[in-house]
């Protein structure tokens, strides 16, 4: 329960600080209720904190300070700090972490009132600088937003008498603005598309789900182009007639912008957003307006599940089978799994909608706990495409290309009648591997133990792990031979020059997420593609979520085994997913599409299920493997990673607390390892795993508690848990 606490009565804090406790404080003059964001003395410095109940008490007392302002920000939910509570009880983080997810908003302690804003001015400038030309892009290409100094200055990365330069002239203008404006009203009595019986009976039922105003999640299964979006969209309109809020998280950055347009032709303006690709000012507004009720739906990234909702009764989560939606650093969460949790503390309804769902999400159905809505038919006339695998072994095809025959005459079918083709292949970079002719040297990281992936168009080599970068050495660094160095495998970027070579009167697109300066450079060229300015695509990963392009009758997946050989247990879910929804990019309007699997091993029963498109069976037998296995999500599993500078140290204490496992022989778990890691390296630290698995029903966390307890880690280890671990690196 909330409760008042008056002058002087002490309270604890929880402040962002990286402590294993609260705070004692005594309540300021007026007061302050619990959950009230509070400025606090920590020794020389003030931090901000939240109220999150009485104070401990039990020392000295008249040591205590006193709060020394409360913020003028709506003061915390209850139900948002049972979420954080919950949370970090489940991910096992540090509750202090749990509150930094959940006030990642930058001046949460200025005061409102106007502030100076930049914008795009009419005039242009007399003389153009390189400089100016950044700062004028910038404002270009974020539209009508406007930015601070610092911010505008900072973008563009000038100083900022560039911009007062340009304001001087009238190409930028300078104004007083209130802060945090509330969005524009959405409006849920616009028209949608008319719908399709089956859509109308899902939007129905999601309709009905969200007016009970109790939680519940439902599963919502149609393949690409079946109009999923279309049907949730109105259960957010339910929602915002209700006049409760509703968030819609994508796993791409990269969606939010068709996703926007949509949102603004049902509902006539948009919506707020939550990403890394919003300025700093915006994500101040979003935040305040979110706890204010001045903001009806957000449309964010996972991190937008800690926003402060004042009444959130929706949560959609697209693509909920999506991989980024774990995080892998810092908190290791995953945010599907939390909207289930937040919602079910704020009786919000959720929608985890994709054309190829989670295992998890599959058994949570079979299990009662979900309910499933189905839509069986693509809009339209668009049918699922017609699969095929195209087998490499009868392909005649020299060693270092990858388009084969067959694909090929397909490709420049589709090409000759004026229609697109897209070509698939999940590796970023020109190739993954820089191998010397001479001594057989492979180019690795300096800090990691994996391989630089040469970035042609950058001229540079790559760590995918750390992200160090390199220019392209002249000569082999171990031998010094020159002209020896040779690309080994393909990425996106050699694929792009093979085809170049195969088809050159075709216009080429490239699209991966590592050429595009920003999510908006990236939203125009994609438009633009969508619009019939390529003939071929050539795409990672990036091109399987969700993009809409209607010319588009022909994939090709340059290699379908890709996926199935790693030992981590989703690989079979993981290439079953992609493949589907790389298929699902052909045929959506009204030319039907077909897909085509480059395959050495064509009788694999993934690869069948793939083209049998036996979506049932293929879960089926999936989850009878995993059951047998007794792995999620039929069991339970605990990824203990430890890392160190010295070798021998992180061995020691890894072998140390595997020795030590009775709290987790009390609850029947086990635990694997300690291993190296696959990457047994990263940044220069060498990385040891164990894997802990225990019965579904089994009390986890706890055990894992009490069993980490016992140790004493030097300060040069770091010790992380992943619940639930989707990645095994
Ligand atoms: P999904 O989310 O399942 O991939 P979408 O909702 O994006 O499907 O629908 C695919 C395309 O078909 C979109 O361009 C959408 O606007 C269009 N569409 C789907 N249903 C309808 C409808 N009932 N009326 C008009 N257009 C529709
Ligand atoms: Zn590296």
């Amino acid at each position: 329960m909330s409760g008042f606490y008056d002058q002087g009565a002490l309270i604890a804090v929880l402040t962002t600080q990286p402590l294993d406790r609260t705070l004692d404080y005594r309540a300021p003059e007026g007061g302050c209720m619990e959950g009230a964001f509070v400025e606090v003395p920590l020794g020389p410095r003030k931090v901000i904190g939240v109220v999150w109940g009485p104070g401990e008490g039990g020392y000295d007392l008249s040591k205590v300070r006193s709060v020394i302002r409360v913020l003028d920000v709506a003061p915390m939910r209850d139900e948002m700090q049972q979420f954080l509570r919950r949370a970090a009880d489940y991910t096992l983080t540090p509750l202090p972490a749990m509150l930094r997810l959940a006030t990642r908003s930058p001046g949460l302690g200025d005061p409102p009132g106007m502030r100076i804003v930049y914008r795009l001015g009419d005039s242009v400038p007399d003389r153009m600088t390189p400089a100016r030309e950044k700062v004028l892009g910038v404002l270009r290409e974020y539209g009508g937003l406007a930015f601070t100094l610092k911010e505008l200055a900072e973008s563009a990365g000038v100083t900022s008498s560039v911009v007062k330069g340009l304001v001087k002239q009238g190409a930028v203008i300078e104004q007083a603005s209130p802060r945090d404006l509330p969005y524009p009203r959405l409006d849920p009595d616009l028209p949608g598309h008319d719908l399709t019986p089956d859509q109308a009976a899902g939007a129905e039922t999601l309709r009905a789900a969200v007016n009970t105003a109790r939680y519940g999640t439902t599963m919502l299964r149609g393949v690409t182009g079946s109009g999923k979006t279309e049907v949730y969209l109105e259960a957010v309109a339910a929602c915002l007639a209700k006049g409760r809020q509703a968030l819609v998280m994508l796993p791409e950055i990269a969606l939010t912008a068709e996703f926007l347009t949509r949102v603004q032709a049902r509902f006539g303006a948009l919506p707020a957003e939550w990403h890394s690709g919003v300025t700093m000012t915006e994500r101040r507004r979003c935040w305040r307006m979110v706890g204010e009720g001045g903001a009806q739906l957000v449309v964010g990234a996972r991190s937008a599940l800690f926003l402060p909702f004042r009444d959130l009764g929706l949560i959609v989560v697209d693509e909920e089978h999506d991989q980024s939606y774990k995080q892998e650093d810092g908190v290791l969460y995953n945010a599907r799994d939390m909207a289930v949790l937040r919602a079910s503390l704020c009786s919000a309804h959720v929608v985890l909608a994709s054309a190829t769902p989670s295992l998890e999400t599959w058994a949570n159905v079979q299990a009662g706990k979900y309910h499933r809505l189905d839509l069986s038919a693509r809009f339209g006339v668009a049918v699922m495409p017609d699969m095929r695998a195209i087998d490499m072994r009868a392909e005649d095809l020299p060693g270092s290309k990858w388009i084969s025959p067959t694909l090929r005459r397909a490709v420049a079918a589709r090409i000759e009648k004026g229609e697109q083709a897209l070509l698939f292949i999940n590796r970023r970079g020109y190739a993954p591997i820089t191998l010397c002719r001479a001594c057989g040297f492979q180019i690795g990281c300096d800090h990691c133990d994996a391989r630089m992936v040469e970035h042609r168009f950058q001229k540079r080599l790559v760590c995918h792990q750390c992200g160090e970068t390199k220019p392209m050495p002249e000569k082999c660094p171990h031998c010094e031979a020159v002209d020896k160095l040779s690309p080994v495998g393909p990425g996106v970027e050699r694929l792009a020059e093979e085809a170049a070579e195969l088809f050159p009167e075709a216009r080429i697109a490239v699209l991966s997420s590592d050429l595009y300066g920003s999510a908006r450079a990236l939203k125009a060229h994609i438009e633009s593609i969508a619009a019939g300015e390529a003939d071929l695509i050539i795409g990672t990963q990036l091109v399987a979520k969700g993009h809409n392009f209607p010319l588009l009758t022909l994939v090709g997946v340059i290699d379908a085994d890709l996926g199935l050989q790693g030992s981590d247990l989703r690989a079979a879910e993981r290439t079953f997913q992609l493949m589907r929804q790389v298929a699902g990019r052909a045929g959506r309007a009204d030319k039907p599409g077909s897909a085509m699997l480059q395959t050495f091993q064509p009788e694999h029963p993934v690869i069948r299920a793939i083209l049998a498109g036996d979506e049932e069976r293929f879960w089926a037998a999936e989850a009878g493997e995993r059951q047998a296995a007794g792995v999620p999500p039929y069991g339970r599993m605990a990824g203990i990673i430890l890392s160190s500078p010295n070798v021998q140290e992180v061995f020691d204490v890894a072998s140390d607390m595997a020795r030590r496992d009775g709290p987790l022989r009390q609850i029947n778990a086990q635990i694997y390892g300690p291993a190296p890691a696959p990457i047994a390296r990263i940044r220069g630290r060498h990385r040891v795993r164990m894997l802990v698995k225990a019965d579904k029903a089994a009390p986890l966390q706890g055990a894992l508690a009490q069993w980490v307890a016992q140790f004493k880690l030097p300060n040069s280890v770091r010790l992380s848990i992943d619940i639930d671990p989707q990645s095994f690196y």
